[in-house]
Parts: structure tokens; sequence; C-alpha cells
């Protein structure tokens, strides 16, 4: 008999186990809580709100993928220099000496064109949207999911591809172990708590003075700024933020807006005054990405291991998902070998 497999999350790490299952003939569906795949991955008009890189010298899995799916790739724009901002409005300009970061990559149209290709190697029907996993129940020889709407369905084997924090909207029976609970309550997602800003412009103007578009400051609203204009296409700064969620939260969108554009025409110049279009997510008031822990900032960088479920679920549920991979937990690199490892332990 195939063996019917539930995934729940479709992300990147769902997609992958969901299209690696599917090509070793398993009888896969996807439940996922948003109506679009991709989870932090999020390209609006090519321009990535979550994910932007990623970087073949170290990471194989994501490399080898995108070959194989054929997907266009170009590098990271990086000449030029980079401007500093230890003190608020003092501006240094530093260039850089030549290899002085670890080169990455970007994908023509955003990195959602890795999620849409995965999910393009899927037959028909098997992604189902709008379909957020409450209850996971385990009968004598299979495994009942039920859905928010009340709706539910019997598998051999479930797979959880969805940040540990948020295995706490879903109630098992048997119940997860008090033990299990606290290990999976105590691995933040990755870049839960942060947001991301895109002030989009007709062309990289800052290219023109030799700025890479990189900007690093302690002052500002923003802490790190890059170009994300895409090739022979609308040109873009993004950044990340200084701000933590609660600091965020407290200001609008527009005083937002204003700090934010304030900044990059201190680091940049007065033409980046009028950007055609800004483009903001924070991710920390996401659910099904955050929960309200992940606005606490990092001190550190977390250490990502898979989470091994309690003995009474052994064969029957696995964990998957970026924040499971010991060596690139937190990338989409750990999310593909996350699924990966699930896959091969099935
Ligand atoms: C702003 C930002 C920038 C980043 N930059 C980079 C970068 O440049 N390079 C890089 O490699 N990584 C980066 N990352 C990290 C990268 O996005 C993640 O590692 C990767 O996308 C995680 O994939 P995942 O499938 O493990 O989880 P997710 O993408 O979080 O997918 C989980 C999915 O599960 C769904 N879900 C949750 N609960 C349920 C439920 N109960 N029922 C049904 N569905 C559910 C969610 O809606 C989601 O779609 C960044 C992340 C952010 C937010």
């Amino acid at each position: 008999m195939t063996k019917s497999i539930a995934i729940i999350g479709a992300g990147a790490s769902g997609l992958y186990a969901a299209s690696l299952l599917t090509e070793k003939g398993y009888d896969v569906t996807v439940f996922e809580a948003r109506d679009r795949i991709g989870g932090r991955v999020l390209s609006h008009d090519g321009f990535d709100l979550g994910p932007t890189w990623y970087w073949p010298e170290t990471e194989t899995s994501i490399t080898q993928l995108i070959e194989r799916l054929g997907l266009p790739t170009f590098t990271q724009y990086t000449t030029g220099d980079l401007m500093l901002e230890r003190q608020f409005g003092v501006i240094e300009r530093h260039t850089l000496p030549p290899g002085h970061t670890i080169p990455s990559m970007r994908l023509v149209g955003g990195m959602a064109s890795l999620t849409t290709a995965l999910a393009a190697t899927l037959p028909a029907g098997t992604i189902q949207l709008e379909s957020t996993v409450t209850s996971i129940k385990q009968t004598e020889d299979e495994v009942t999911i039920e859905l928010e709407t009340g709706w539910s369905q019997a598998f051999t084997h479930v797979i959880m591809a969805i940040p540990p924090r948020l295995v706490s909207r879903i109630s098992f029976q048997p119940e997860l172990s008090e033990a299990t609970k606290a290990k999976l309550v105590k691995t933040p997602t990755w870049m839960a708590g942060q947001a991301k800003v895109l002030a989009v412009y007709d062309r990289p103007f800052w290219r023109d003075s030799g700025q890479s578009g990189q900007g690093m400051s302690w002052a500002g609203v923003l802490q790190e700024i890059h170009d994300a204009s895409q090739p022979g296409g609308l040109a873009a700064l993004f950044g990340f933020f200084r701000l933590s969620a609660a600091e965020r939260s407290v200001l609008d969108r527009d005083e937002l807006n204003r700090r934010v554009i304030d900044q990059l025409v201190r680091l940049f110049g007065e033409e980046a005054r009028h950007p055609r279009d800004v483009l903001y997510v924070d991710w920390s008031s996401d659910c099904d990405t955050a929960s309200p822990r992940d606005a606490q900032p990092l001190t550190d960088f977390p250490v990502y291991q898979p989470i091994a479920l309690d003995s009474a679920w052994e064969g029957r549920l696995s964990l998957a998902g970026t924040e499971t991979d010991s060596l690139f937990g937190g990338h989409i690199e750990g999310a593909l070998r996350a699924a990966e490892r699930v896959v091969n332990q099935l």
C-alpha cells in the first residue's frame, strides 16, 4: 500500500520534503495555514521581503537544487564603498578590501522563484492553502490530522515543517511530554523578530558615486542596508531594523517610513528622498511565523539541532523546518537539509 504522508507547512522545508517524497512515489498532501506558499520566503514583484541570499561556497543543497530546477541567478551587488553611521548623522565612507565578504547569490524574480518551482514539481491538488492544522491524533496504525475548520483525515505519517515554537498551536493525542514542549518553546524562530523594508527607485543612483548600497548603522532605525536591485529592472535598497519589535510597534507606518527614508538620505544622498515605492513586512506580527516570545531580540546565534519527539510518536510524526538543522539552521539551506533528513528517516 502507498504510504500517505501529510506535511504541515508549505515553506521551503515542507515543499522540498513534498517534492522528494513525491519523487519516491509517496502519496503526499501539504497543509498550509496561509493563502500562499513560501512561508518566510516572500517576494513582491521580484523584491524579497523575506530571504534574499544563498551562499554557493558553503551551501550545497540549495545550490544543487537551484541548478536542478534551472533557476536563473545573479551575484549580490557589493562593488563600491560602504557607508557607516556610528553616531547619528556622522557618516563615514569606507573602501573595503577586495574579497571582504563571502559572495552571496540571488535568484532572478526573487527567492519565491525557488518555492514556486518546487511547488511546480508536485501533482495538482497536493497543496491545500488556508488549511491550519490544529490537532494531531494517533490511532492504532494511523495519524489523524484535523484542521481549524473541523475537517480531518488519516495518514500513515505526518511531517511538521513549521517553526518549533508554533507546534504549541497544535494539540496532540497522546500529548507531547513537558520536556518535549519545553525544547520546542526554547527554540527561537530565525528572523521572526525582524522586519524588512525596501525602498524602490527607478535606478541605482548610489552606484554613480561609487557606493555599493551597503550601509551599517548604530544610530538610525536601520542597522544593515544592502542593494536589492534587480538585474535589468527597478533598483532598490533594503534594510534590516536596529529597532526591536517592541520599538517598532509604537511607531505608525508613516513615521517609520519617514525615519527609514531620512536615514537613507543621510547615507546615500538626497536622491534617496523620493522612492517610487516603499515595501515593508514586520515578521514579528505574523502569527504563522512568530510567537510572542520571538519579539525578544536574540543576543546570540541560536543553537539549532534536530528535536526528537516522544517515543510514543516515533515513526509517526517528525519535525523538519530550518530550526532543526544543526549545520545551517536559520537559512534556507537548513530548511532543505531538514527536509532531506526527515525524508531519509522515513
Ligand atoms: C527577513 C528575513 C530574511 C531572511 N534572510 C535569509 C537569507 O538571506 N538567506 C537564507 O538562507 N535565509 C534567510 N532567512 C531565513 C529563511 O527565510 C528561513 O530559513 C526559511 O524560509 C525557513 O523555511 P521553513 O520551511 O523551515 O519555515 P517557514 O518558511 O516558516 O514555513 C513554515 C510554514 O508553515 C506554515 N504553518 C505554520 N503553522 C501551521 C499550521 N499549524 N498549519 C499549517 N501550516 C502552518 C506557515 O504558514 C509557513 O508557511 C530570512 C528570514 C527572514 C524572515
